[in-house]
């Protein structure tokens, strides 16, 4: 059986040790499997993305022992592929122009009868403001935010089989879960209902003006062209896997036929010592300083509870 997992870092900063145990569980599993394990740069947002950083989580990466086959795949050469895409998705009718700003948007949903602002997994939640009656013809527009018609892709034919009639529409979906150190995994099953994605996720950009592609649409499309078949990820993005699934599931039939949903596997997330989730910015903890002072490759290891 194939088995291809993927480390997918942006070179926004860093190296640090959450990085290293996904990489290193990555690789880890691959090689268990006698599978490979592919490393992509997610560059996709320019405006962060710095070769330096590219060339210091390669240079750590190959320290910790990792290695990947050429040639590696960066989101900033992509754009071709990432066009294919939006164009299926423009054909059906699910994509609509977004003009509102970040301002537009939080005043929309703080206005009295909405509430206060929420936030989802891909940000404020669209208050749908320039969501259109009809779906928009002629080609698609360039250069410009683009938003996923969530309610229209829900009840539509390719989401449908995906969803479960127990107990009104649900959205199955299992994934392995850390559920104590050393990788130990559980299969949890998670349920998610219409209602909770229209309410808890809402449109989701799927093109943004500047950047060609939104990291959600890229990283379906890398995963495919890659022939990823296990995504190893942390578990503070299973909200965003929801989104993948969705994206996924609507390329599937016409551009991509052989679109193969990954197993998704969330892990642990590695904490700093008062249990806080560890940021790019915690550059305390980049592997690049503990190399500094002289920790070995198996002292990281053993510090994220591989060892
Ligand atoms: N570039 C993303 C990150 O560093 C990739 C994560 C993923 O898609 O699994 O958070």
């Amino acid at each position: 059986m194939t088995f291809i997992t993927r480390f997918a870092p942006s070179p926004t900063g860093p190296l640090h040790l959450g990085h290293a145990y996904s990489a290193l569980l990555a690789h880890d599993m691959a090689m268990a499997e006698g599978g490979t394990f592919v490393l992509r740069i997610d560059d996709l947002d320019q405006s962060r993305s710095r070769v330096a950083w590219e060339e210091q989580i390669c240079e750590d990466l190959h320290w910790l022992g990792i290695t990947w086959p050429p040639p590696v795949r960066k989101q900033s050469e992509c754009q071709r592929d990432y066009d294919r895409a939006l164009d299926v998705l423009w054909r059906k009718g699910l994509l609509y122009q977004c003009s509102c700003s970040r301002r537009d948007i939080k005043d929309a949903q703080s206005a009295p009868q909405e509430g206060a602002p929420q936030f989802g997994p891909d940000g404020l939640i669209y208050p749908g403001t320039c969501r259109p009656q009809t779906p928009p013809s002629g080609p698609r527009p360039q250069n410009v935010t683009l938003r996923l018609d969530v309610s229209k892709a829900l009840s539509g034919p390719d989401l449908q089989p995906h969803f479960s009639r127990r107990a009104g529409e649900r959205l199955d979906f299992s994934s392995f879960m850390e559920t104590g150190p050393h990788a130990n995994t559980a299969i949890e099953q998670y349920e998610f209902t219409s209602e909770f994605i229209l309410n808890q996720i809402g449109d989701f950009v799927v093109a943004r003006r500047n950047m060609g592609a939104s990291y959600h649409l890229a990283v379906v499309v890398d995963d495919q062209e890659q022939g990823v078949t296990h995504v190893i990820r942390g578990a503070d993005l299973l909200e965003a896997t929801i989104i993948q699934l969705l994206i996924g599931w609507l390329l599937d039939d016409e551009l991509y036929q052989y679109w193969s949903q990954p197993v998704y596997h969330h892990h642990r997330l590695i904490r700093d010592d008062q249990g806080k989730r560890l940021a790019k910015r915690d550059d305390a903890r980049a592997i690049a300083k503990y190399r500094a002072e002289g920790a070995s490759p198996a002292d990281i290891r053993q510090f994220v509870g591989l060892g």
